[in-house]
């Protein structure tokens, strides 16, 4: 089922310190790779990330494109109910960093970009405290693998 494109220069194929900076590993599903984000302005922010390169959506044949959706709504699920937000907003972009992934961030009434974008790549991130998430991470990757094992 896994196609394993890899392009070179690409930090999610590389893995390299560019995506270390950026997001903490969670978990690696069958299609792709959960992250933390590190810019953490509305909490429990996440990458869903495919585990080979393609550039868009559409690129992905029937069964990888459902797995793939599958896993992602798996994960906005998890996210809504560790955070209690009000709404998961799903952004792709890609622009500069094209291999296939989702930004899944919870938002609330109360933010500044409600009913609007969530910033990308804000001026001034706000970084999670290691203790907040990395309780927030053992908290989507159990969550994540109970629903796998009810499967
Ligand atoms: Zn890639």
């Amino acid at each position: 089922m896994h196609q394993q494109g890899v392009r070179p220069g690409c930090f999610y194929c590389e893995h390299s310190e560019i995506q270390r900076a950026r997001m903490i590993f969670i978990t690696k599903l069958s299609t792709s790779t959960v992250f933390l984000n590190r810019d953490q302005t509305h909490p429990g922010r996440c990458i869903v990330a495919l585990n080979w390169h393609v550039d868009e959506l559409f690129e992905l044949r029937g069964k990888e494109l459902t797995q793939y959706i599958q896993e992602v709504a798996d994960v906005a699920r998890v996210l809504k109910s560790i955070t209690g937000c009000k709404k998961i907003n799903y952004g792709i972009y890609g622009d500069t960093v094209s291999h296939l992934h989702f930004h899944l961030v919870p938002k609330k009434p109360e933010d500044d970009d409600w009913d609007d974008a969530f910033i990308n790549n804000p001026q001034n991130p706000i970084t999670g405290k290691d203790d907040v998430n990395n309780r927030l991470i053992s908290q989507i990757r159990q969550e994540l693998e109970d629903r796998h094992e009810t499967l």
